[in-house]
């Protein structure tokens, strides 16, 4: 049956490899909306570099109001080289960082999933991250990635700079609520990772979590700190199943646990508000060094897709054949170059989307 209420995506494919990692998924994409009769539409437009170069900011307004209007955003990558020497205000990250907290998008879902035919391609032992299924929850608008900052010059004459890590407890129930409904989604267990031994904000972050907890009785919740859980990750990731945690250890842990999945190229990401709306976009950069070569990894956009469908449009049924369609190209040995190894046949980042589109 077709959906009556046609529903928009904001397609912004972003610098680097972003346009060419984008063109796969939106075939991906086109095809699951005509299969499964999503009554999705796709709207277009530029973000980071691309606007800056076409609109002369890295977020336009009118973009930032379409991206209002959508019910989803589908984000390639932003950023690169070119545009590395403005001034920091204007640089394509800006337009990332602005999009984000505009439409209010406070929690950032990063699974990492080790798909079972690329074990031989993470950098830890087999037997340590086979079977791997984690979801790292990051807070994403809060913060010191958004707390007042400075650069000053001291009497002495050398400049001393502070950026600084405020948490209110509303921020920080609604991620650890967020960290719980996924542990109910999964296997109730939620791990929330803090610094509270040394931050006073980590101790507000530790005091709330207990609170919400509450609410939860049949998730089984842990501390961790930081330092220690960046530790475990490496040792022994599959004791964990849902993190929560800050803006800054989350960016760095996630980043920790994709390389336990062999290629960064091959995870997904997605980041919600508070009513389901949400941009959907690789964990991955804009890769320069790879930009225009056509070597690209596309699946953690095309996986960007699945999540997209699953958690904004609640088409589980779209969502599983995207992904059944990813491990059915790995089970035919396809692989690009970031996940490629002895005996697999080597694909370029056009062949792999149409490998899925086949599959699909
Ligand atoms: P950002 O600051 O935007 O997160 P970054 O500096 O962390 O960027 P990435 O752009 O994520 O870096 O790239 C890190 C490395 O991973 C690079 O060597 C890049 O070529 C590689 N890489 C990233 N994405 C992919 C992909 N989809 N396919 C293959 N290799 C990739
Ligand atoms: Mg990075």
């Amino acid at each position: 049956m077709t959906n009556t209420v046609t529903k928009q995506i904001l397609v912004l494919p972003g610098d680097g490899i972003g346009p060419e990692i984008m063109a796969e998924a939106l075939k991906v994409l086109r095809l699951a909306i005509d299969k499964f009769q999503l009554g999705l539409e796709l709207v277009f437009d530029e973000l980071g570099g691309a606007a800056i170069d076409k609109y002369g900011v890295p977020l336009a307004d009118d973009t930032l109001a379409k991206a209002k209007k959508a019910h989803a955003v589908l984000l390639g990558a932003v950023g690169g080289p070119r545009w590395d020497t403005l001034e920091r205000s204007i640089r394509p990250e800006r337009g990332l960082l602005k999009i984000r907290s505009e439409l209010g998008l406070f929690g950032n879902l990063r699974p990492a999933i080790l798909y079972p035919q690329l074990a031989s391609a993470s950098s830890l032992k087999p037997e340590v991250v086979s079977g791997l299924d984690i979801l790292i929850v990051r807070e994403l608008t809060g913060g010191i990635y958004f707390g007042p900052r400075e650069t000053k010059v001291l009497d002495n004459g050398e400049r001393r700079a502070q950026d600084t890590l405020p948490y209110s407890e509303s921020e920080i129930r609604r991620i650890a609520k967020v960290g719980f409904e996924m542990a109910m989604l999964r296997n109730k267990r939620l791990c929330s990772v803090d610094k509270a031994n040394v931050l006073e904000s980590s101790q507000l972050w530790r005091e709330i979590v207990e609170q919400v907890a509450k609410d939860y009785p049949e998730v089984e919740l842990s501390h961790m700190y930081v330092d220690n859980a960046a530790m475990q990750l490496v040792r022994a990731p599959k004791q964990f199943d849902v993190i929560v945690t800050d803006n800054m250890f989350g960016d760095i842990l996630s980043d920790e646990a994709s390389m336990l999945t062999g290629s960064i190229g091959m995870l997904p990401s997605a980041s919600l508000d508070a009513n389901g709306k949400g941009m959907y976009e690789p964990c991955h950069g804009s890769a320069p060094d790879i930009a225009g070569k056509g070597i690209a990894n596309p699946l953690a956009t095309i996986l960007s897709v699945s999540m997209m469908l699953r958690y904004t449009f609640a088409q589980p049924e779209a969502a599983s054949a995207i992904e059944q369609a990813v491990s059915d190209v790995l089970d035919q040995n396809l692989r690009t170059a970031d996940i490629w190894l002895e005996g697999m046949h080597k694909v370029g980042t056009r062949e792999m989307g149409d490998a899925v589109v086949a599959a699909l």
